[in-house]
Parts: C-alpha cells; sequence; structure tokens
C-alpha cells in the first residue's frame, strides 16, 4: 500500500476534534505521491463534503482555469487542505480544530515533499508566515529549507471580489518561471514558528 493510501485510510477514522461529527465524507487530498507542486487551500465546503474530493465546487473550477493558464492538470498537482472536514455552514476553522488537523498536512507533506507549496488564502498562509497578511505577500516567493513557498489569494476570492480575480491569474502565471529560478529565490527572512520547523 502507498504512504498516502495508508495515511488516507487513518484520516477517514480520524475523530480528533469535533468536525468528526458533522462531516458527510472526509477530504484528506488528491494527487499523485511525486508531485512537484502541493496546493493547499483552507477547509472543504459542501461539494467537497459530498464528494470527498477537494475543490469541486465554484472555487475548484476557478482553480482549474489557472492551471490551466500555466498548462498543468488536477492530475499533474496535488491538492490538500488545512482542515480535512467541513465546518459546519462553512464557517471559519477554529484554532483547536486547524492544531488537531495538523498532523495529517505534516505527513501529507513530507510524503509529497514538493519543489514548491502554494497556500490559497490565510488559513495556510498561517501555517508558515503567521504574522504576514495576504494582501502583503501574495504572489512572493521565499524558500523554506529546500522548498520553495508561495503565498496566493485563495480561488473563492475571486468569486466574491471580481477585482482580484487579475492579481490571481496574474500569481499564477509566475509559478513556472519561479520553478526555473529556484535556486536565486531568497530565503524567508521570517522564521517560521518553531512548531512548523519540523514541516519539511
Ligand atoms: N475551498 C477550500 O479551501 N478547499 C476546498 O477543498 C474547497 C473550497
Amino acid at each position: 500500500m502507498s504512504a498516502l493510501t495508508e495515511l488516507y485510510q487513518e484520516v477517514e477514522n480520524c475523530r480528533d476534534c469535533e468536525l468528526a461529527g458533522y462531516r458527510t465524507r472526509v477530504v484528506p487530498g488528491e494527487g499523485p505521491e511525486d508531485a512537484e507542486l502541493l496546493f493547499i487551500g483552507e477547509a472543504p465546503g459542501w461539494y467537497e463534503d459530498q464528494q470527498g474530493r477537494p475543490f469541486v465546487g465554484p472555487a475548484g473550477a476557478f482553480l482549474n482555469h489557472l492551471l490551466d493558464l500555466i498548462s498543468l492538470t488536477r492530475s499533474q498537482i496535488y491538492i490538500a487542505n488545512v482542515i480535512k472536514c467541513r465546518p459546519p455552514q462553512n464557517r471559519d476553522p477554529l484554532p483547536a480544530e486547524i492544531q488537531a488537523c495538523h498532523k495529517w498536512l505534516d505527513r501529507q507533506i513530507d510524503i509529497i515533499h514538493p519543489r514548491m507549496i502554494i497556500t490559497l488564502g490565510r488559513y495556510s498562509l498561517a501555517r508558515y508566515f503567521p504574522n504576514e497578511t495576504i494582501s502583503k505577500v501574495h504572489g512572493r516567493a521565499r524558500k523554506i529549507g529546500d522548498t520553495i513557498c508561495y503565498p496566493m489569494y485563495h480561488p473563492a476570492a475571486a468569486l466574491h471580489q471580481g477585482a482580484l480575480r487579475q492579481t490571481i491569474e496574474d500569481d499564477m502565471l509566475r509559478i513556472p518561471q519561479l520553478l526555473a529560478q529556484n535556486e536565486t529565490i531568497a530565503v524567508a527572512e521570517i522564521e517560521p514558528e518553531p512548531q512548523q520547523l519540523d514541516l519539511f
């Protein structure tokens, strides 16, 4: 059994926070174990909860469009969320839920060991740069260990604020160039929180 399949079985049985009592399906994440790019969203919404797959609703449709801009398909990338179960009424995840779910994403990152982690929105940004705001750091790549960390707005932001659509597309279009320039990307000036140093 592959390491990811084993992990999916464990996540499906997880009852480490109260979201386990609300979910229809767990949404662990999907994509190849050797993906170079790992996208991290926030939490499953209604569609994801129904299907057990990440980004299959309207935000997912926009993410597919963004991938298309750089000639990538979903089958080539890995997509996960900070939280693996849908919060009721799509409310924001609570700190205790984020903490309880942290270990799963840690393990996914260990297994996949991507070249680039693209954080989508403020919850996955906070995992790496807890004191930064998305409006300030989106589109700015920094190295943490040997991985490029690249913050972007959440795709759903474009659905709520049309003016952000172009910004998100422009940030996405820079990814191929960043991968090519890997060696010249600055190491993060802001150290991640100590508990996050074990991510790589
Ligand atoms: N938004 C997310 O952050 N993740 C999903 O899987 C779907 C919508």
